[in-house]
């Protein structure tokens, strides 16, 4: 059993990143994010603040624009509009959740695609179904990279995603497709899902509930990636029973300090992309 150390890869995916940035920067480009927060919500801030440490690390220009939970939705897309707009800025980040009020998906709708770094547009989950070249969401890049970076074979492979998200299991299910595995997605609704993820050569699960898969439901040898993050009185825990799961897998993300970390990393990749875009390559 290998655990896949999502910390390590994120640093070195950190550091090849700051040397294309001098090399951008070199060409009179710095690469620049936007990042838009609505409303109070702790864990976004806390999101947001490792997202700035981040950009900064690697050389990237970051600018926060807080707006205040008040925010009408006429003034959430007139920033949005302005940003586009803007030549310095090559990637515009809407923190999610946002207070009920707003429409999240208009507001995704509404940011360009090209500036697009989270991957969330319609156009880009268009271009990812289509197996086209476009932003892919972070968090299914980053674990793309994981499976490159450990040499993991897809192709073929039988592969479970539990959870159908639009910013998570839904892109996962597409990339791994993409890769030629045979996938299936599961959600509230299915049925027998045990019996579902115990043919799975690779489970990736992205939940929201704690130590949800446990080893009764997985086989020997399968690949185990887990996304979730659950604040627990025992502090942060996984969608995966890591224990208990890490004697019969082959390998594993711990949490913290596997997918979380890659996440990160993919959007520094994605904003350093969007800025290669900007001069033509
Ligand atoms: P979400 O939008 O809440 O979606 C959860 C999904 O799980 C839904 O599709 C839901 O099914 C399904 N589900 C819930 N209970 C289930 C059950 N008992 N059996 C089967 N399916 C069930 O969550 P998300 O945004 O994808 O995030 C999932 C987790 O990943 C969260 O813990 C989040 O914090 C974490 N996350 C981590 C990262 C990272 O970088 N590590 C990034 C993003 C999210 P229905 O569709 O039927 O309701």
């Amino acid at each position: 059993m290998e655990i896949i150390d999502g910390k390590s890869l994120a640093a070195s995916v950190r550091e090849s990143l700051k040397s294309e940035v001098q090399k951008l920067k070199k060409k009179g480009i710095t690469p620049n994010l936007a990042v838009i927060l609505v409303g109070e919500d702790k864990a976004s801030q806390i999101y947001v603040k490792n997202k700035s440490k981040a950009c900064l690390e690697v050389g990237i220009n970051y600018e926060e624009f807080f707006l205040t939970n008040d925010t009408t939705m006429e003034q959430l897309l007139a920033l949005i509009d302005r940003l586009n707009e803007r030549e310095d800025i090559h990637g515009i980040l809407l923190q999610s959740p946002m207070p009920k009020h707003l429409n999240i998906d208009e507001a995704f709708e509404r940011i360009s695609p090209k500036k697009d770094v989270d991957g969330f547009n319609p156009v880009n989950v268009g271009k990812l179904c289509l197996n086209q070249e476009g932003f892919v969401s972070c968090t299914p890049a980053g674990i793309m990279k994981m499976f490159e970076k450990y040499n993991i074979d897809i192709e073929g492979k039988s592969a479970v995603v539990l959870g159908r998200s639009n910013i998570v299991g839904k892109p996962m299910s597409l990339c791994l497709l993409n890769k030629d595995a045979t996938v299936t997605i599961c959600h509230s609704k299915t049925q027998n899902l045990a019996e579902i993820t115990r043919n799975a050569d690779i489970i990736v699960v992205a939940l929201g509930k704690a130590k949800f898969l446990t080893k009764d439901m997985v086989k020997e040898g399968a690949i185990i990636i887990d996304v979730g993050i659950n604040r627990t009185e025992n502090g942060l825990v996984g969608d995966v029973d890591f224990e208990n799961v890490k004697e019969v897998a082959s390998y594993i993300t711990p949490v913290p300090g596997g997918v979380g970390p890659m996440t990160v990393a993919m959007l520094m990749s994605n904003v350093v992309k969007s800025a290669k875009n900007f001069i033509g390559g």
